[in-house]
Order: C-alpha cells, then structure tokens, then sequence
C-alpha cells in the first residue's frame, strides 16, 4: 500500500508542502531552542522519514541555529520544518502546520529539563528530560 500523504502550509498561504507518511514519532517539545523559534512554550512535532517533504507552493526560509535547520514562511513566520544532519534519517515537521494535526497527537514529552513552571505537563504520556529515545529509521 502506497504510504499516505499528508499537506500542510503557513498561515499566510505563501509556502505549501506535502510528506509522504508514516509518521515515526510524535512529541511534544518543550526546549529553550523550539519556544524561541516559535515564541510558544511548547512544540509538537512530527518525525517522517528523511527526504519525505516536498515544498509545493512557494520557497521557504532558513535559519541555522545549533547545527541545525529551521524552515518558516518569510512572510508571516510560521515555523514547518526542523533538519538535524546529525539525524539524516528524519524529517522533522512542525505538527500544527499539518493541515490535520489531530491526526498526530504527541506520543511523549521530551525537554522537560527546559520546561516553564507554569507550563502544565500534558497527562498520560511519558515525560523525558532530554531529547525522546528515537525511532528506528
Ligand atoms: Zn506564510
Ligand atoms: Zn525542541
């Protein structure tokens, strides 16, 4: 069976991209580096293979920040696309630009050591205080 196929898109309109499916991991992150990129105490993000966005409608922009690579909307900000090359297997996707982020609640919380005293952890999933153990890619 072909893998779905999952859009999503900024708040603008301007950048569209699809992943190709399954997603591998789902997480909730609360690091000092996710809530300044997206001015939010939290982050979920979905994992899908390496390689498996495609950018559809416009051109993204990046910033390099730790070694690593965070794409958003030049035009309105929204954060879609975090690449690790440590981590070559994984496309790292912001949840909430999903056109469906429903469909991919958080499987645990990772960054808890950087976590806000007064952001609440989310019930019944397991909590790390760094990254979250990795999926087989
Ligand atoms: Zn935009
Ligand atoms: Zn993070």
């Amino acid at each position: 069976m072909a893998d779905p196929i999952h859009a999503g898109g900024c708040l603008c309109g301007a950048v569209r991209y699809e992943v190709r499916g399954p997603a591998l991991q789902t997480t909730l992150c609360h690091c000092e580096d996710c809530r300044r990129a997206s001015g939010a105490p939290v982050v979920a993000w979905t994992f899908f293979r390496g390689g498996a966005l495609e950018w559809t409608r416009g051109e993204p922009a990046s910033i390099g920040h730790a070694e690593r690579l965070r794409w958003f909307c030049a035009g309105c900000g929204t954060p879609l696309l975090f690449v690790d090359p440590s981590l070559p297997g994984f496309t790292e996707v912001n949840t909430c630009s999903l056109d469906d982020p429903g469909r991919f609640a958080p499987a645990d919380e990772c960054w808890l050591a950087d976590r806000l005293g007064w952001m609440a952890r989310s019930g019944g999933i397991p909590g790390y205080e760094h990254a979250s153990p990795l999926p087989e890619e």
